[in-house]
């Protein structure tokens, strides 16, 4: 067969070469981890332009990280002789932001406008209750900001939210102040890119008209993710909603995996894979169920676990690659230890030839891989932290960041608080105060409101403003990089850390947001830098910093370590979606951690926390080490932890244990080691399901091996409290006259006690 797509069928099963090959309809592909999806979607892409079905202008593709999008397009190059860097690709953040920069004007946005990342966004609402003196006790930051995005994401502005109390009401207005202040500094949000987005399609009928006509091929990936925002947007954007051309709607091709469904804090909606088939008028559904990635024993593995979640939409998979080796288990005395044995075991994989980029450490809280960095770096083996916002959100970056801002656009109030007083320079609170009242009162910027104030925080903020000032013309004909290391110096914020106690790191930080600059001006130069898709003039250094700016807020964190070389990969589960290595470490297995603590008195936390395990452990390839420790630091103090309840639910057989019993009994006598026993649940006992449950227990804590063996105390007991009432113990730590319970009371929630105080009664 010498037909142009012959070469790019020929490695697909049947049921993935159907789904490459699907008439132009909408179609969702419900499939297993490891079975294709993403290469499907990709090859499709592919071989509808290799067809001459659609030309690489009429193609619109979603995926989960920046990351995945340039993968894809990498692939892309491969696969067809187009340059497909042109194309629609990217994240829904990445393509709300890229249509937004195109049409400013008319989503009512300065050309200019900065994007909030999450922390930004939290001072920003910050700053508006202290402008408002509204008690932040009373309305806590964290938590209307939760609020307005909750809101935001289900497509509702402050003037449509509903209040049936007074506390809403309140709290409505606020979301109302804050989308003012928004539009006053030129600043967006995350939430808003999309809601923007959405609002300009929508009420912009031309503009959606060309659109719509001209997507005619929507791919998404990771399709279980999206929430009810994304959903809407997808829906406007091919069509299916509010037509505005003749043309017929898009063919709309969703790859997901409920199992995977990971999200859901964030607004994720599983159900939008019910709904699909009704709102666009999907056909087909293709179930792939060979899985090309992982060997049997791990596949095995993830199989057993996610069975024992309810209301799966359910598959199943299965592999020809054979058993492959057992799943290889630790247990660590301390999370040094822990991290001590996940290095030497790395490095002896390097010796004997595993590339350190095939080499990933998953880890389920971003604060957890610090310990880990640290081993890595003592032994030198070369590693980066990927995904989240990491370098992008340390503090000495950000403050660099904050006065590239401000040269980009002096009306940023948010990067004007981060910096006025940063290093010192004497301005103190109540200046700020009077600072920020007056650019109320007077509707303008903090910049533009600094001449109206008088004396000696007049002074000491006119100083800075010059500061700034003079930093916009000094930098003003510099090449990116040059110009970042002017500010950094000129600034004093390289001095500044140069005094400072811990200060190496952050000046190692500075000098590499340096080389990003360099990197960045290097990646996109020769014509290659876009804002909003259209290329800019290398030589302007304000569009040039507004485009590394853009690409500082999107990509933060992929651009820190030495981005070419072999390293190891750590990151979160959460950001190891979509990704696969011959090996994966999976650390940090204890209860309260992995299942996270917040999540498992959550309405369905605890299944969510399983379908990350299930992400993290069909990440891996040929090799899975699931890594514990007995102790670990937590707030600057040690904790006891207890095993993660997930590895109770991995079959022993697939299990190997790597570490010696003889350890764990000097570390800890009393602790049960009996096969049936050694797992604890920390869970309340409605969750509790068989044997698993029965073995825990008969075990307890050390805590409890030692001081409540005659009451009967163990985890999953109901107790009864004098003043509390009755509630079940969920969690336990310390030992002696240190140990502590975690109870869930009926009446008033989770409350830890002193054991020694508490006078729990079993019930
Ligand atoms: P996830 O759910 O984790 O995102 P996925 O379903 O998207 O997984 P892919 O990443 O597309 O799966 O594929 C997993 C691996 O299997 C990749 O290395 C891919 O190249 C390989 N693969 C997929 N299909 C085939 C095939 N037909 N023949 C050989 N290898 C394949
Ligand atoms: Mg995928």
């Amino acid at each position: 067969d010498s037909s142009p797509d012959s070469g790019l069928l020929a490695n697909l099963n049947p049921p993935q070469h159907q789904a490459v090959t699907l008439p132009a309809r909408s179609a969702l592909i419900l499939a297993g981890a490891g079975s294709g999806k993403t290469r499907v979607l990709t090859t499709r892409i592919a071989w509808l332009i290799a067809t001459h079905q659609v030309s690489p202008h009429g193609i619109l593709a979603v995926t989960f990280t920046n990351k995945a999008a340039k993968e894809m397009v990498t692939r892309l190059g491969a696969l067809i002789p187009v340059n497909p860097r042109g194309m629609w690709i990217g994240t829904f953040h990445g393509l709300c932001n890229r249509l937004l920069r195109a049409h400013y004007k008319d989503a009512g946005l300065p050309q200019l406008f900065q994007i909030l990342d999450s922390a930004d966004q939290l001072s920003a609402i910050k700053r508006l209750l202290k402008n408002l003196n509204v008690d932040d006790e009373k309305f806590p930051p964290r938590e209307l900001m939760h609020f307005i995005n909750g809101h935001k994401e289900q497509g509702i502005r402050a003037n449509r939210a509903e209040a049936w109390d007074d506390y809403t009401r309140r709290r409505v207005a606020l979301y109302a102040e804050y989308e003012a202040q928004c539009q006053r500094e030129g600043v967006v949000d995350f939430a808003e890119l999309l809601l923007r987005c959405y609002e300009l399609l929508s009420h912009n009928e031309p503009l959606r008209a060309h659109y719509q006509a001209r997507f005619r091929h929507i791919l998404v990936d990771e399709f279980q993710d999206t929430n009810r925002l994304q959903y809407a947007w997808l829906k406007l954007m091919a069509g299916f909603e509010q037509r505005a051309t003749d043309a017929p709607p898009a063919a709309v091709f969703a790859v997901g995996d409920d199992d995977q469904s990971i999200y859901a804090f964030r607004g994720a909606e599983v159900g939008n894979m019910r709904e699909f088939e009704r709102d666009f008028a999907q056909e087909t559904v293709i179930r792939l169920e060979q899985n090309y990635r992982s060997h049997g024993n791990i596949l095995d593995a993830a199989n057993a676990l996610i069975t024992r979640n309810r209301d799966r939409l359910g598959k199943t998979l299965w592999t020809d690659a054979g058993a492959g080796e057992p799943i290889r288990v630790y247990e660590g005395m301390s999370d040094l230890d822990e991290a001590r044995f996940v290095v030497d075991e790395i490095r002896e994989l390097v010796r004997d030839g595993t590339e350190r980029s095939q080499i990933a450490l998953l880890y389920r809280s971003n604060a957890q891989s610090r310990v880990l960095e640290h081993e890595l770096f003592s032994h030198g083996v070369p590693y980066r932290v990927y995904g989240g916002l990491r370098f992008f959100e340390r503090q000495e970056v950000k403050h660099a960041l904050a006065y590239l801002r401000l040269i980009a656009n002096p009306d940023d109030d948010t990067a004007f608080m981060r910096v006025v007083n940063f290093p010192t320079r004497g301005i103190g609170a109540r200046s700020l105060e009077a600072l920020q009242g007056v650019a109320h009162t007077t509707n303008s910027s903090l910049y533009n409101a600094a001449a109206s104030l008088t004396g000696k925080a007049g002074t000491a903020v006119a100083a800075f403003i010059r500061l700034v000032e003079s930093l916009r013309q000094e930098t003003a004909g510099l090449p990116l990089p040059e110009a970042v290391e002017h500010v950094i110096e000129r600034s004093t914020l390289r001095q500044h850390y140069l005094g400072e106690k811990e200060g190496q790191d952050r000046l190692e930080n500075l000098d590499e947001l340096i080389n990003a600059a360099a990197n960045f001006d290097r990646e996109f130069a020769g014509g290659e830098i876009t804002l909003d898709g259209t290329p800019v003039n290398g030589d302007d250094l304000g569009a040039v910093l507004a485009a590394f700016l853009q690409h500082a807020s999107l990509e933060a964190g992929d651009h820190q370590a030495g981005a070419e070389e072999e390293a190891v990969q750590l990151m979160t589960v959460h950001a190891a979606k979509g990704l696969e290595f011959d090996v994966v470490f999976i650390s940090g297995l204890e209860q309260g951690l992995f299942p996270h603590e917040n999540a498992v008195m959550e309405e369905g936390g605890l299944e969510e926390e399983r379908r990350l395990m299930y992400v993290a452990i069909t990440r891996a390839r040929k090799r899975l080490y699931l890594a514990h420790a007995q102790t670990r630091m937590l707030h600057g103090q040690t904790r006891y932890c207890l095993p993660s309840k997930f590895l109770e639910e991995l079959p022993e057989e697939l299990l190997a244990r790597v570490n010696s019993v003889a350890s764990r009994e000097t570390a800890y006598p009393g602790w049960g080691v009996s096969s049936q026993s050694k797992w604890n649940s920390a869970l309340p006992r409605s969750e509790g399901r068989g044997a698993g449950m029965t073995g825990a227990t008969a075990s307890a804590t050390p805590a409890f091996a030692q001081e409540g063996p005659g009451k009967g105390l163990r985890i999953g007991q109901s107790v009864k409290h004098a003043k509390f009432g009755t509630g079940v113990i969920v969690a336990a730590e310390g030992r002696g006259s240190d140990a502590r319970v975690q109870v869930n009371f009926s009446g008033v929630g989770v409350k830890w006690l002193a054991l020694e105080y508490a006078k729990l009664e079993p019930v």
